[in-house]
């Protein structure tokens, strides 16, 4: 049985769809008070009034843009001001654009370090002050498989981007171990999401063919393992990385994949 999360004020960047929404869901069903940031205010708002009618925690939306350090304070100071303070920051907003390095542009590249790297690093700082004053304060970074683990075509940059947050995420460990702030990372494999509905049905199909379990992830299964950082039970693990991927990174061929 976890210990409880009940009460705890939790930000969730990018918590307005896909895995932050998971995330989002999973923490209010706990009892947690989540503010779930992102851009859209139309689809922020409606997934705050989703979450806020499980009857669990508050869910409420902030419009922040994570790619600036003036957005990730806006969603820090909007927990601030709905819960009392911050207990769990879940640095999880996101992109992955697609570009070959032959095609890849300057701007491509800025814009997915913008939103991955320094959206990062800027929420993290953003949320100090009240992680430290909460005594328990908590960092779920979310990673991903691609990059720190495997490769895929089309997202070099991508992949560079989500090695980095775990690059920053053992410096950040060190940094705020003294002030009792615990510094994580989820690395999920392939999840179903509204944003990887966009790759295509033949990329669902033959991602789901590569997953020694056969299925793609669900979004919630990503919330769990942020819960579980966020949990007392975690209380004495920093700057580590936690695969959830169904075993997607674990078979060496092809032929591995198949039960003998
Ligand atoms: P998604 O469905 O496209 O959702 C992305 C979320 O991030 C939305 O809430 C979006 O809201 C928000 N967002 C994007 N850019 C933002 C910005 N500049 N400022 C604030 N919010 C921003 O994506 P996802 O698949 O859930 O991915 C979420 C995270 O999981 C990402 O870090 C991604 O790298 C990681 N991941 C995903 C998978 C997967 O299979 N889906 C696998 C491994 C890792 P707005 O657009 O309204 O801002």
């Amino acid at each position: 049985m976890l210990g409880s999360v009940e009460g705890r004020s939790v930000l969730v960047t990018g918590g307005t769809r896909g895995i932050g929404k998971g995330i989002a869901r999973v923490f209010a069903r706990s009892g947690a008070h989540v503010v779930v940031a992102g851009r859209d205010p139309a689809v922020g708002e409606a997934c705050a009034a989703e979450l806020g009618a499980l009857g669990g925690g508050r869910v409420v939306f902030a419009a922040a843009d994570v790619a600036t350090r003036v957005g990730c304070d806006a969603a820090v100071a909007a927990a601030v001001e709905a819960f009392g303070g911050l207990d769990v920051l879940c640095a999880n907003a996101g992109i992955f654009p697609d570009a070959s390095l032959d095609t890849m542009t300057e701007a491509d590249l800025d814009a997915v370090l913008a939103t991955n790297v320094k959206g990062t690093v800027f929420a993290v700082q953003a949320a100090l002050g009240p992680l430290t004053a909460s005594g328990r304060g908590r960092v779920v970074l979310t990673s991903s498989i691609t990059g720190p683990i495997t490769g895929y075509p089309g997202w070099s940059h991508y992949g560079a981007s989500k090695a980095a947050q775990l690059g920053f995420m053992r410096t950040a460990a060190l940094e705020l171990a003294p002030r009792g702030i615990t510094v994580n990372a989820v690395l999920p494999g392939n999840i179903a999401t509204e944003g990887l509905a966009d790759l295509g049905p033949e990329y669902r199909s033959t991602m789901e063919a590569s997953i020694p379990l056969k299925r793609l992830g669900e979004v919630d299964e990503i919330g769990y393992a942020a819960l579980f950082f966020a949990g007392a039970e975690a209380g004495y693990i920093t700057g580590q990385a936690l695969v959830v991927d169904g075993g997607q990174v674990l078979p060496e061929s092809l032929e591995a994949l198949t039960v003998r």
